[in-house]
C-alpha cells in the first residue's frame, strides 16, 4: 500500500513509542496520540523528525467518545485518510483482589483499555479502505487471568481478544484485516504504576526465555502484522512473550 498513513495511541512511552518510531522509520506517516504527558510526545516528535520521518502529536484521552471523533479529523486534516491503526493504551492500577474493588476502579479499567479500543476502531473503519489494518494490543493477562493480581485489568484484556476476532470477521469482506498481540512481560512504565515497579525481575525465572521483553520487541510484531507481508493473517492475536 503506498501513503501509508498511521495512528498509535498511547505513544509517548512504552510499547507505543517504540511502535510509532518503528512504523515512521518504514515510511509510515505518524499520528502519535497522548494523554498528558506533552513532553514526552514531542520527544518522540523530534526523534522520528530527526530521522526524516513524517510525524504529528495530538492530545487526547482515546477513552472520551468527542475527543476520539477529534483525533480522527485531525489527522484526515494533517495527514490524510488513515491506513494503520495501533490501539495500544491501556492502564494498570495497583493489585487488589475482586472484594476490594469499587465500580469506579472497574469501570476506569474498562473505559480505557476496552472502551477506547472501540471506539477507535470505529473511527478508523468509518475512514479505511481494502488493505489497511489494525492491531490490538492485548496482554498475556488474557490467557492467564493474572490470577490475584490484576483480574480487571485481565479481564479487559480477554475483552479485546474477543473484540479483534469479531471484528476481524466483520470487516474481512472489505479487505481489512485486523489482528492483535499479547506481549508478557516487557520493559516499561506501566508495572510501576501497577504498584510493583520490580515486576519483571520477579517473574523472570518463571518466563521460558529467562527476561523480560523490551518495547521494540513487541513494536516489531506489530508492525508484521501491519505489514503488506501479514496480508492473509486477520483475526489471530500473536503471544509476544518470552513463551509465557
Ligand atoms: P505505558 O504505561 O508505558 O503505555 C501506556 C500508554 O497509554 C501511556 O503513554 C499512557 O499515557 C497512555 N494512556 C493511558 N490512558 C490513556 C487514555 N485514556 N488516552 C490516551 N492515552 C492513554 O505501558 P506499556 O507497557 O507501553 O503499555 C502499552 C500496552 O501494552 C498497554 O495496552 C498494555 O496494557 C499492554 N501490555 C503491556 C505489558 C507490559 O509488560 N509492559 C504487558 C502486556 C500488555
Amino acid at each position: 500500500m503506498q501513503n501509508k498513513i498511521a495512528v498509535v495511541t498511547g505513544a509517548s512511552r512504552g510499547i507505543g513509542k517504540a511502535t510509532a518510531k518503528l512504523l515512521a522509520s518504514q515510511g509510515y506517516a505518524v499520528c502519535i496520540n497522548y494523554h498528558s504527558n506533552k513532553i514526552a510526545a514531542n520527544g518522540v516528535v523530534e526523534s522520528i523528525l530527526a530521522q526524516g520521518g513524517k510525524v504529528i502529536a495530538y492530545q487526547a484521552d482515546v477513552s472520551c467518545e468527542s475527543q476520539v471523533v477529534e483525533l480522527f479529523n485531525f489527522v484526515d486534516a494533517q495527514l490524510g485518510t488513515i491506513t494503520h491503526l495501533v490501539n495500544n493504551v491501556g492502564i494498570l492500577l495497583p493489585q487488589s483482589k475482586l472484594i476490594d474493588m469499587d465500580a469506579q476502579r472497574i469501570n476506569k479499567i474498562l473505559t480505557t483499555n476496552v472502551t477506547s479500543y472501540f471506539l477507535c476502531c470505529r473511527e478508523a473503519l468509518k475512514r479505511m479502505q481494502k488493505g489497511a489494518a489494525i492491531v490490538n494490543v492485548s496482554s498475556g493477562a488474557a490467557r492467564s487471568g493474572s490470577p490475584s493480581e490484576y483480574i480487571d485489568y485481565a479481564a479487559s484484556k480477554g475483552a479485546i481478544d474477543t473484540l479483534t476476532k469479531g471484528l476481524s470477521l466483520e470487516v474481512a469482506a472489505q479487505g481489512i484485516r485486523v489482528n492483535g498481540v499479547r506481549p508478557g512481560f516487557i520493559h516499561t512504565d506501566i508495572h510501576a504504576d501497577g504498584g510493583e515497579p520490580k515486576r519483571i525481575t520477579r517473574l523472570s525465572p518463571h518466563i521460558p526465555l529467562q527476561r523480560g521483553g523490551t518495547p521494540e520487541e513487541v513494536a516489531q510484531a506489530i508492525a508484521w502484522l501491519l505489514s503488506d507481508v501479514a496480508s492473509y493473517v486477520t483475526g489471530s492475536t500473536i503471544d509476544v512473550s518470552g513463551g509465557k
